[in-house]
């Protein structure tokens, strides 16, 4: 939702809270759409002699899967903005500016970058997630499915591997 900034320009020391749900669900990152619950924003844009600051948090749950059990996992992702709006576009490139385009800010724009920003590559569902077994694709962390006991004799350590980088590339 835009906030309309001429009423805090005009007085000094003014403040506008904002607090709302924002839908992040067609939002695309890594070739998934991880945003699929409602994602609360919160803070206030606030008129420091003259300097109009936004300060605010936003809070997601990040759907994605555990980088080696394929489990399926719901991040909480939490970030926080402090930025300084102005309407200097010379400005763009520093940091904690937000450049204005009008006399109105989404308090999304600002703070769903932060956002994006907490989002890791990859996330395991635990330190030490055993994965999925490269032979037969059992869960390692539920079943010992035992194929590595079935390598026994060294002799076929050589071919094993051979088999397994086959089996890799499909
Ligand atoms: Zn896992
Ligand atoms: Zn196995």
């Amino acid at each position: 939702m835009k906030i309309d900034l001429k009423q805090l320009t005009a007085s000094h020391h003014a403040s506008v809270p904002f607090s709302e749900t924002i839908d992040l669900r067609e939002e695309t990152l890594y070739g998934a759409k991880p945003f699929q619950s409602p994602v609360q924003i919160s803070g206030e844009i606030s008129n420091e002699s003259g300097i109009l600051r936004l300060r605010g948090t936003i809070k997601a749950i990040y759907s994605t899967a555990c980088a080696r059990c394929l489990k399926p996992l719901d991040i909480l992702l939490t970030a926080e903005a402090d930025t300084v709006l102005t309407d200097d576009p010379e400005a763009e490139e520093e940091d904690d500016l937000f450049v204005l385009t009008g006399d109105s800010v989404d308090p999304a724009d600002v703070l769903v970058p932060e956002l994006i920003l907490q989002v890791q590559m990859t996330y395991l569902c635990k330190e030490d997630c055993k994965g999925l077994c490269p032979h037969c694709g059992a869960d390692r962390n539920v079943t010992d499915c035992g194929c590595e006991k079935k390598q026994i004799d060294p002799r076929f350590a050589a071919l094993h591997a051979l088999l397994k980088s086959d089996e890799g590339e499909q």
